[in-house]
């Protein structure tokens, strides 16, 4: 999905090889012009508070900082953007300037780039399931991308997380002692303060799959909410999935799949051996029986082979010579179906 592209050194007006000071400074500046209590009921200043914070949290964060230059210094602020192939998510965001303002955090693309989990009000589950208790936090949902390694064999994944806590330089009140806004919080009360968890994936995750980590949603004033991670898993680059089910796709040459032979192939494991039949076409399918992924209530499903015929791209000149050799003493007609 394209999204608009957003230059942040534009938007704080810095260079982009500006310093944590100069970005810090510009920050600060624009911020405090602003301001949503010095501009009240101006949608316009609100926007651009929002562009200001957000151009701030990417770029006053060595990480996220790091991750935005990669995209290169070419793009124009509004361009249509799609991330780069293999641009997979690397943290996952709670989007708390929510509580700020009367509508939405951060953009599609900041959300593209780095995540985006919004804190929701009645989770699905909270509402199929356990009562709510007062003073408990909301429960979070969060998205994370594992490989398929992990959703079969299961592994341990450390995410991190974009929470709050109460800001400290006004005691969670968003006014200094003298009563201006406080400076640290910009009068929200809270700042942002990630958080890293380990969160266990179990054997026979699959593409959807839900994990509840307790006590990491939303702080309440007695309890957190819960937080629910739900999986995606990565595309494979052998196999492709479809349930239980695995398949690759495996290469063999012509003479293999004339003569038979054995191969190595991979799966999910590590390798098997595979017996090629004589006479193997190109597309036929070959089953490894309970080589597929870990099923949740035990057992597997299979792996599939599927064979491609291929042939070599620049083959010696005693292959060409065996070739014609071979198409002058064989009696085989690939399209003797066709004939009419
Ligand atoms: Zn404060």
């Amino acid at each position: 999905m394209a999204v608009k592209f957003k230059d942040y050194y534009e938007v704080l007006g810095v260079k982009r090889d500006a310093t944590d000071g100069q970005i810090r400074q510009a920050y600060r500046k624009l911020a405090r012009k602003h301001h949503p209590d010095v501009n009240p009921g101006d949608k316009v200043a609100e926007d651009k508070f929002k562009e200001i914070n957000e151009a701030n949290e990417v770029l006053s964060d060595p990480e996220k900082r790091k991750r935005y230059d990669q995209l290169g210094p070419n793009w124009q602020n509004g361009a249509e953007f799609t991330p780069p192939p293999g641009w997979g998510r690397v943290n996952v965001q709670f989007d708390d300037l929510g509580s700020i303002f009367s509508g939405g955090g951060f953009s599609e693309f900041f959300e593209t780039l780095f995540g985006g989990a919004k804190p929701t009000g009645q989770s699905e589950h909270r509402r199929r399931g356990a009562r709510t208790r007062s003073g408990r936090g909301q429960d979070a949902e969060a998205e994370m991308e594992i490989s398929l390694e992990d959703a079969h064999g299961g592994g341990r994944h450390r995410i991190t997380l974009q929470g709050t806590r109460a800001c400290a330089a006004c005691g969670g009140k968003g006014t200094t002692t003298s009563g201006v806004v406080c400076p640290t919080c910009r009068g929200a009360g809270q700042v942002l303060s990630p958080k890293t968890i380990d969160v266990n994936i179990p054997p026979a995750a699959r593409e959807g799959s839900v994990i509840k980590v307790g006590q990491h949603g939303q702080p309440g004033t007695s309890e957190p909410g819960d937080l629910y991670i739900k999986l995606k898993i990565k595309p494979h680059s052998i196999f492709t999935v479809s349930g239980d089910d695995i398949t690759a796709e495996v290469p063999v040459s012509p003479s293999e799949a004339v003569l038979g032979t054995t191969i190595e192939v991979p799966t999910i494991d590590g390798k098997a051996e595979m017996k090629i039949p004589a006479g193997a076409q190109g597309g036929q399918r070959l089953r490894l029986r309970g080589q597929g992924l870990n099923r949740r209530g035990g057992g597997r499903g299979d792996q599939y082979v599927r064979l491609k015929v291929v042939v070599p791209t620049h083959p010696t000149d005693r292959e060409k010579q065996l070739y014609r050799d071979l198409g002058e003493a064989s009696h085989f007609d690939p399209r003797a179906g066709l004939e009419k």
